[in-house]
C-alpha cells in the first residue's frame, strides 16, 4: 500500500506538538501529528477520506483515510466548553470527503477571545498502524500544501484486515456513569482475550482498549458515540465482544447527574493558621485522636532525564514494575477486603500495557526509566485531573501512587514514614494509599490531608484501619509544625493545632472515656441485653459474608438482623444458582450459631450494579429500578432466592426481608411468591416475611404495611436520603446527610405507631442503628431490635442497659421537636442515662 499524504488543513503556521499547550497533544497521548496556529477560519480535509466523527460540540473532526489511517483535527484548546459556539459543521459522520472539501467553519474572533488558545493539533491516532516519515515545520501554510507524510508500519496489511486495515464499530454508550475505572477494567480485560489490535476511538481521543488506563482516561460519557476498531486475526470478534460488552451496559444502565468536581484537585492555595487554631476538614474516617504532627512531605524524587542506552533503561524499569506488582501481590494476601480492591486496581494500572509503551518510547528516544516512567504515567494524571469528574480525579491518588512506588524502585529509596514516634497524626498535602499501607498502624493516631475527597481510597483504608481521618482541609493544613500537638476530632469535622491546656485536658478526659466505655463494653460483650428498666432489646449485627457472621457473634450480637445479599450477585457475569445461594445462606446461619438470621432479597439497582442486569437507562437511578422493583421485574431472580433461603437448616432461624417497599402491593407480590415456593418445596411451616421501610411511602403507610408484614426494620440511610432528597453518595452532602433530622425521626416515629397497631416490632437496621446518640432516641421512639455494624456491638449493648425506657420516651419526644439535627444531637448529648 502506498504512503498517504496528508495536506494542510488550514492556512496558518505549523509548529511541532511538543508546543501545544496541552499534555494530552504535547505527549502524544492521542498520537503524533503537527499543530497548525490559524490564520483563517476554515478546516479543510487533508486527504481524501470518510468522516468518522464530529464532535457535538462542532470543534473536532476525525476521518478515517482510505487506507486506514485515523486523523483527528481538533480547532483550538478546550474549545469542547464552548459547545458549539462559534462553529458551524459543513460535513456529516460517515460521508465521504475529497481532500480540500470544507470540514468547519469558525469564528476566529470569538475563539480568539473564548478558547485557552487557537492552537490546532492534527493528529494520526492509530499510531500502532501508521508513522510519520515525512512532516513539514515551523512555516506558514496555505490549504492544501504538503503537512506530513505516513506510512503503514511494517509496510504490509495486517492479517485478516479489510483492506482498510482497521475495521469498526460505532457504539452508542449507554453506561450510567459512562466508561469510568471499574468498567474500563473490564474492557480491557475482554480485550486482551484477542489477538487484535483493539481501541477505542471517543471524538477527540483514542485508546487502546487493552489499556485500562488510557480507555479512562477518554472520559468517555453516558450518551457518547465512540468507535471500537480493530485490526488483526480475531479483529471482528473483537469488536463483537467489546461492543456488545458496552451496548449490555455493564450493569450500569441508568444514567445519573453529572456531579461537580467534590474532591480537592487543585493545589491548595496558601493559607494562613486561624486564629483560634481550628482547621476545617471533611469526615474520611470517624473517630478522635490526640497527638503529635508529622508532616509527610513527600519528597521530590530526582531523575536524570538522560538515560544510560535504551537495553538497560528498558531493564531497569521492567525490573523496578516487578518490585512494586510483587511487592502489592504481597500485600494483598495479607489485606482485608477494601484493601485487595484498591491493591487490585493498581495492579491493573500497572499492568497497563498502554503506560509501558509510553515509557518505552521514551526510553527509546534516549531518556531514561525514570523520566519516561514519570512522563507517562504524568500524562494520563494531567488528563484524569482536566476531566472535572469527581471519581476519575480521585484515582489520580492511586496513579500518583504508583508513579512513586515505581520511581523509588528505581531509585532504591526507603518509603517515607517508615519509622514514626507512637501517638503521630499525619499530615500531607495528599497521602497516597501505600504511603497508609507502609505505616506501622499502631503509631498512627490519625490523619489530615490538605487535598483528597471522603471517597478516595485512602480514606477507604482509614475506615478499614480505624484511623481517624479528615481530607481536604485547605493550604493553612501545610502551616502546621511538625511536632505541634494536635486534636484531631474528626466525627466533628475539626483539627485543632497546639490547643490550650483546657482542651487539651477536655479531650484527654473524652478520649480516656471513650476507651475505658470500650473496654467494659468489650468485656460485657456477651452479657444478656436489656434496659435499666427491664425492657428486652435485641441488638443484633450486619452481614455481608461469612467473615462478617463470624465477627458478629464473637462481639456478642444476638443475630443478624440484615443480610446484604449482594454480596454474591455483584462483580460476576451471572447470577448465582439456587445451589450456590443456599450453600453460602447456610454457611452463614451456621456460624451465626443457631441464631436469627434476617436475609434481605436481593436489593440491585441505584449504585449497586449487576452486569447482567439489563436495566434500562434511567434519568434517576435512586429513584429507578431497585430493590423490590427489580426482584418483581426478574421475578425468577427473587424465586431462585427464596428457595435458596428455604433450604437453610434449621428451618425457622430464617426470615425473610424486602428492600425499598414503596406499597402494600409490592410486598403481596412477594408474600404470593413465597407461598408458591413453599407449596413447590412441601413446606408448611410459617416463614416470617418482613419489609425494611426505607422510603417515605412505607413509612407513613406502615400501619398499612404492618397489617399483612411479620416485622418492619427502618433502612435509615436509605429513609434519609429519601426524606431529606440528599444522595447518600455525594460528598458535598454528607456533612448534611444527618439521619438524625427530626424529618427522618417524624418518618421513624410514625412507623413504630403504625406497626404498634398491629403488635408488630420494629428494628433499625441503618446506619443510625451504630450510633450512640440515637440510641435512646430510637428506644424511646419504640424500636425494639437494632442491627449494627459488628465491631460497635459491644458499646450499643452497654448504651442499651444504661437506659431506662420512660426517660427514653421522654427524649424522643422531646426530639421530634427539635428543627434541625445538631439540636436533636445537643439534646441527646445532655441526656443523663
Ligand atoms: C439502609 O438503606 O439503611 C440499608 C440498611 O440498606 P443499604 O444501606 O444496604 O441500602
Ligand atoms: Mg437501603
Amino acid at each position: 500500500m502506498s504512503n498517504l499524504v496528508l495536506t494542510a488543513p488550514l492556512k496558518g503556521w505549523i509548529a511541532p506538538l511538543d508546543e501545544t499547550p496541552d499534555a494530552v497533544f504535547a505527549e502524544r497521548m492521542l498520537g503524533d501529528g503537527l499543530a497548525i496556529d490559524p490564520l483563517d477560519s476554515t478546516l479543510h480535509a487533508p486527504c481524501d477520506a470518510v468522516v468518522t466523527t464530529v464532535h457535538r460540540a462542532r470543534h473536532a473532526v476525525t476521518l478515517r483515510a482510505a487506507n486506514g489511517a485515523e486523523i483527528l483535527m481538533h480547532v483550538g484548546l478546550e474549545t469542547v466548553a464552548l459547545n458549539g459556539e462559534g462553529f458551524s459543521v459543513f460535513v456529516k459522520e460517515g460521508q465521504t470527503v475529497k481532500a480540500g472539501d470544507r470540514l468547519l467553519g469558525f469564528d476566529l474572533d470569538l475563539l480568539a477571545q473564548k478558547a485557552r488558545s487557537l492552537i490546532t493539533p492534527v493528529v494520526v491516532t492509530n499510531l500502532d498502524a501508521f508513522e510519520i516519515i515525512r512532516r513539514d515545520q515551523d512555516r506558514e501554510l496555505g490549504v492544501g500544501d504538503f503537512l506530513m507524510e505516513l506510512s503503514r508500519i511494517g509496510g504490509a496489511e495486517m492479517a485478516g484486515s479489510t483492506a482498510e486495515g482497521e475495521i469498526g464499530r460505532a457504539v452508542v454508550v449507554p453506561l450510567a456513569h459512562g466508561i469510568h475505572a471499574r468498567p474500563a477494567a473490564r474492557i480491557a480485560e475482554t480485550a486482551r482475550k484477542f489477538v487484535a489490535e483493539i481501541a477505542l476511538a471517543a471524538v477527540n481521543r483514542r485508546a487502546s482498549a487493552k489499556s485500562p488506563v488510557g480507555v479512562m482516561s477518554l472520559a468517555i460519557r453516558h450518551g457518547d458515540t465512540i468507535q471500537v476498531v480493530a485490526s488483526g486475526v480475531d479483529a471482528e470478534a473483537a469488536i463483537a465482544a467489546i461492543s456488545e460488552l458496552i451496548e449490555g451496559g455493564m450493569g450500569e444502565g441508568a444514567p445519573v447527574a453529572v456531579q461537580a468536581l467534590a474532591v480537592t484537585v487543585e493545589p491548595p492555595a496558601p493559607a494562613e493558621l486561624p486564629r483560634d487554631g481550628v482547621l476545617k476538614g471533611v469526615l474520611a474516617a470517624p473517630g478522635l485522636a490526640i497527638g503529635k504532627a508529622v508532616r509527610l512531605a513527600s519528597a521530590d524524587i530526582v531523575v536524570r532525564e538522560e538515560g544510560q542506552g535504551v537495553a538497560h533503561e528498558e531493564a531497569a524499569l521492567l525490573a523496578a514494575i516487578e518490585i512494586v506488582r510483587q511487592r502489592i501481590e504481597r500485600n494483598a494476601a495479607k489485606g482485608d477486603k477494601a484493601r485487595k480492591a484498591i491493591l487490585g486496581a493498581h495492579l491493573a494500572f500497572l499492568e497497563d500495557p498502554e503506560l509501558a509503551a509510553g515509557a518505552r518510547r521514551l526510553i527509546g528516544e534516549g531518556k531514561s526509566a525514570g523520566f519516561a516512567w514519570r512522563k507517562a504515567v504524568g500524562g494520563y494524571v494531567e488528563a484524569l485531573r482536566g476531566l472535572g469528574d469527581r471519581r476519575l480525579a480521585e484515582r489520580v491518588d492511586d496513579l500518583v501512587d504508583l508513579e512513586r512506588q515505581v520511581l523509588r524502585a528505581l531509585t532504591g529509596e526507603e518509603d517515607e514514614g517508615a519509622a514514626l514516634p507512637p501517638g503521630s497524626i499525619l499530615l500531607a498535602d495528599e497521602l497516597l494509599p501505600s504511603q497508609l499501607m507502609g505505616v506501622d498502624p499502631a503509631a498512627v493516631a490519625g490523619f489530615a490531608t490538605a487535598r483528597g475527597g471522603p471517597t478516595s481510597h485512602v480514606a477507604i483504608l482509614a475506615a478499614a484501619m480505624g484511623i481517624p481521618a479528615l481530607v481536604a482541609v485547605g493550604g493553612a493544613l501545610l502551616k502546621v509544625k511538625d511536632g505541634a500537638t494536635l486534636i484531631l476530632d474528626a466525627d466533628s469535622g475539626t483539627l485543632r493545632v497546639a490547643p490550650d491546656a483546657p482542651a487539651l485536658e477536655a479531650a484527654q478526659t473524652a478520649l480516656a472515656q471513650r476507651q475505658q466505655r470500650k473496654a467494659a463494653a468489650q468485656a460485657a460483650a456477651h452479657d444478656p441485653c436489656v434496659t435499666k428498666d427491664g425492657v428486652r432489646i435485641e441488638v443484633f449485627a450486619n452481614t455481608g459474608s461469612i467473615g462478617d457472621a463470624l465477627a458478629a457473634v464473637t462481639n456478642g450480637a444476638e443475630g443478624s438482623g440484615l443480610l446484604r445479599t449482594e454480596f454474591l450477585f455483584l462483580d460476576r457475569e451471572t447470577p448465582p444458582d439456587e445451589d450456590e445461594q443456599a450453600r453460602q445462606y447456610q454457611a452463614i446461619a451456621s456460624a451465626l450459631d443457631g441464631k436469627p438470621l434476617i436475609i434481605r432479597t436481593l436489593d440491585v439497582g441505584g449504585d449497586k450494579a449487576a452486569p447482567y442486569l439489563p436495566i434500562p437507562a434511567e434519568e434517576n437511578p435512586a429513584l429507578g429500578l431497585r430493590g423490590v422493583r427489580v426482584s418483581l421485574w426478574r421475578p425468577h431472580l427473587l424465586k431462585t432466592q427464596l428457595r435458596a433461603i428455604l433450604r437453610v437448616k434449621p428451618l425457622g432461624q430464617c426470615k425473610i426481608m424486602v428492600p425499598m417497599v414503596a406499597s402494600l402491593d409490592e410486598l403481596r407480590a412477594v408474600r404470593a411468591m413465597l407461598e408458591e415456593v413453599k407449596r413447590e418445596m412441601g413446606i408448611v411451616e410459617r416463614v416470617e416475611l418482613g419489609v425494611m421501610i426505607e422510603t417515605p411511602a412505607a413509612a407513613v403507610t406502615a400501619d398499612l404495611i404492618a397489617a399483612e408484614a411479620d416485622f418492619l426494620s427502618i433502612g435509615t440511610n436509605d429513609l434519609t436520603q429519601y426524606v431529606l432528597a440528599m444522595d447518600r453518595g455525594n460528598p458535598e452532602l454528607a456533612a448534611r446527610i444527618d439521619a438524625l433530622h427530626p424529618a427522618v425521626l417524624r418518618m421513624i416515629d410514625q412507623t413504630c405507631k403504625g406497626a404498634a397497631r398491629h403488635h408488630r416490632w420494629v428494628g433499625v437496621c441503618g446506619g443510625l442503628a451504630s450510633d450512640l446518640a440515637a440510641t435512646p432516641i430510637l428506644l424511646g421512639l419504640g424500636v425494639t431490635e437494632l442491627s449494627c455494624t459488628a465491631s460497635i456491638t459491644p458499646e450499643v449493648k452497654a448504651r442499651v442497659r444504661s437506659l431506662s425506657l420512660d426517660a427514653c420516651r421522654d427524649l424522643a419526644a422531646r426530639a421530634l421537636d427539635q428543627t434541625s439535627p445538631e439540636a436533636v444531637r445537643a439534646l441527646s448529648k445532655s441526656f443523663g442515662a
